[in-house]
């Protein structure tokens, strides 16, 4: 549930605050902005945020979900905001060196069309994406990554609070009217007409109260830390096999050093926990991605999330040590960066309108308010050990738009890894073509919602429909 932090109840609304948002609000006290560090209260503070800008659409969020929603709405003649709390757009691509960007296509056929695919092309056309076929997973280059995202969100004429985390909102009932933000400016208010959350963790819905999934045995699928291994020999017959996802190869997952490594393991070495290993193309000879670590840690709790971070830090420097020892495409490699973040794969999603359980998304059930698709397998990573469950799709699978919105909350609407999905969809949905497709999605309903006047919950599902279609999406 959101956290009260006492701040009184007043007739123009509630203002709910994140937990760490409390932190963020007393180091207020000292920016320059106020006169007096013993006299300013934190509803002082809160009252005297000034409000940055009046929008119809906020997005929170910049990840493959929110940059496309940004896009989509801003298009549609909304006045359109994006908060992000790093210096550039992409979320787990540029943040977490997730690549590559899954997926596009079954069979060859398009299934993620519209925004998300005219990004894609361009990114390709700029040579800073190559494309899998036939299942269009798309590897990509990370800097031109960023560049290009930043490029279409000013094109489309969003405004950008970047270097910017959203710490709290104001509600009047279930209406959120405001979302504060804090930067070096100061702490910010942005006024809304609808608001996105593609925070990932759901952070904006949480503050604003809408119901979670419920999580009973605190079970989420391990956080793995990425980087990215330069000076490695990756013409190799090896490396070549395993740095594409195109299904023709065999599996990505690099067969030959996970034995090598289970071997090692068995025989006494002290090594953690490990996933795959994915060694990822990143369009440079010499380095690629890599994704081999893993710890299990749940993401919205701070501390818990920096002690996991510290000891990935260390099982990287630990594995490629191995690597280097044991393999000689890596025995000159280095770490060249390590991402941002340690990256997130399951969270705090909403209970929605409606929850797609994994029965519906396996069977490829057809609802009549699909708005978007997903065709990854169910890919579901042990917490605990280096195990992983995969179930492949017979057909692509629909997400409904019931699934991206809470009902009672009239302008809130969800997209990407923190719409209203069991524990197996998610296993599948939380790739980033189907994180983007929901922004698409997302950014429609909003800018819909706007336009007609109505609650999030009463648009027209068949105009938003067409809308979509409109843009290449394939419905
Ligand atoms: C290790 C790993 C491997 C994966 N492998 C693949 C893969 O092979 N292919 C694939 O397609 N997907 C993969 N995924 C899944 C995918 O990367 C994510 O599920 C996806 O990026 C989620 O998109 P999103 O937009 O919902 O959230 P995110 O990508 O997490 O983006 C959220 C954005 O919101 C910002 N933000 C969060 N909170 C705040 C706040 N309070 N204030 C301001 N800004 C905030 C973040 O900085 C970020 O930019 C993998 C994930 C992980 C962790």
């Amino acid at each position: 549930m959101a956290e009260n932090i006492g701040i009184k109840v007043t007739n123009i609304g509630r203002r709910i605050f994140l937990k760490e948002g409390l932190a963020g609000i007393a180091a207020l006290a000292v920016a320059p902005s106020l006169t007096s560090c013993e006299s300013s209260s934190k509803k002082e503070i809160v009252n005297s945020a000034p409000v940055a800008g009046s929008y119809d659409v906020v997005v929170c969020g910049g990840g493959p979900a929110g940059f496309i929603a940004a896009i989509a709405a801003a298009r549609q003649g909304m006045k359109t905001a994006i908060i992000e709390k790093y210096g550039f757009l992409g979320g787990m691509a540029t943040a977490g060196f997730v690549t590559p960007l899954s997926v596009f296509a079954f069979k060859g056929d398009l299934v993620i069309g519209g925004i998300p695919w005219e990004f894609i092309k361009r990114l390709e056309s700029m040579g800073g994406a190559f494309i899998e076929w036939p299942k269009a997973n798309v590897d990509f280059d990370i800097e031109l990554y960023k560049l290009l995202c930043q490029r279409m969100v000013r094109e489309a004429g969003v405004d950008m609070y970047m270097h910017s985390s959203l710490v709290g909102c104001e509600l009047e009932g279930k209406k959120v009217t405001k979302v504060f933000i804090q930067n070096k400016n100061s702490f910010e208010a942005l006024e809304c007409k609808t608001v996105i959350d593609c925070t990932g963790d759901g952070d904006l819905a949480h503050m604003a109260g809408v119901p979670m999934q419920e999580n009973p045995d605190g079970e989420w699928q391990p956080s793995s830390f990425c980087f990215v291994l330069s000076g490695v020999d990756t013409e190799t017959e090896l490396l070549n096999k395993c740095m594409f996802h195109n299904g023709i190869n065999g599996h990505s997952q690099c067969k030959v050093v996970r034995e090598k490594l289970l071997q090692l393991k068995e025989e006494g070495l002290d090594l953690p926990d490990f996933g795959g290993p994915w060694f990822n193309n990143v369009l440079h000879k010499g380095s690629c991605a890599v994704n081999i670590t893993r710890r299990a840690t749940d993401s919205t709790n701070n501390r818990d999330f920096t002690e996991a971070e510290c000891q990935l830090r260390e099982d990287i420097f630990t594995f490629v040590d191995v690597l280097r020892k044991h393999f000689p495409e890596f025995k000159d490699c280095y770490v060249s960066a390590t991402a941002p973040q340690a990256g997130i794969r399951e969270s705090r999603r909403i209970l929605g309108v409606h929850t797609v359980t994994g029965d519906e998304y396996v069977s490829g059930y057809h609802y009549e308010d699909s708005i978007s698709r997903g065709i990854h397998p169910i890919d579901m990573h042990a917490s605990k050990g280096s195990g992983q469950i995969r179930v492949d799709l017979e057909q692509p699978a629909y997400v409904p738009y019931r699934a991206l919105i809470a009902s009672d909350f009239p302008n809130l609407l969800v997209a990407g890894r923190c719409i209203s999905t069991d524990r197996q969809a998610l296993a599948s949905l939380r790739v980033q073509g189907s994180c983007m497709g929901t922004g698409q999605a997302a950014g429609a309903a909003a800018a819909l919602s706007v336009a007609s006047g109505k609650p999030v919950q009463d648009i027209d599902t068949s105009t938003l429909i067409e809308t979509l279609k409109n843009w290449g999406a394939v419905l």
